[in-house]
């Protein structure tokens, strides 16, 4: 299953993807380690599947959140796509 986290406002879309299949939570939990935000949260799914998710609290702020990975010259690859080994997760801005 394929998750989207986030919301849309008058300034765009702010949404990060996980996709639960490719993502079996690996034992790196690279997505984890990587964001100095700390928005990812280990979880189970409707099938009692562990899934990494964001958190809840912050998935109407990752515009704001997630600035400091996206400046908006010379921006470098995202630390959380970066260090997931399955390339799991993908962000819409
Ligand atoms: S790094 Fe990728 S595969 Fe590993 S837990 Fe995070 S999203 Fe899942
Ligand atoms: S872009 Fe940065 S702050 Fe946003 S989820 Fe990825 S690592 Fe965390």
């Amino acid at each position: 299953m394929i998750v989207h986290y986030g919301y849309l406002d008058a300034s765009g879309e702010y949404f990060i993807t996980v996709d639960d299949s490719k993502c079996s939570v690996c034992i790196e939990k690279g997505c984890i380690k990587a964001c100095p935000k700390s928005i990812f949260m280990e979880s189970e799914n409707d099938y009692g599947e562990k899934v990494m998710m964001v958190k809840d609290e912050v998935r109407k702020m990752l515009k704001y959140i997630c600035a400091e990975c996206k400046p908006s010259v010379n921006r470098p690859p995202l630390p959380c796509v970066t260090a997931c080994p399955y390339d799991a997760i993908t962000h819409s801005w």
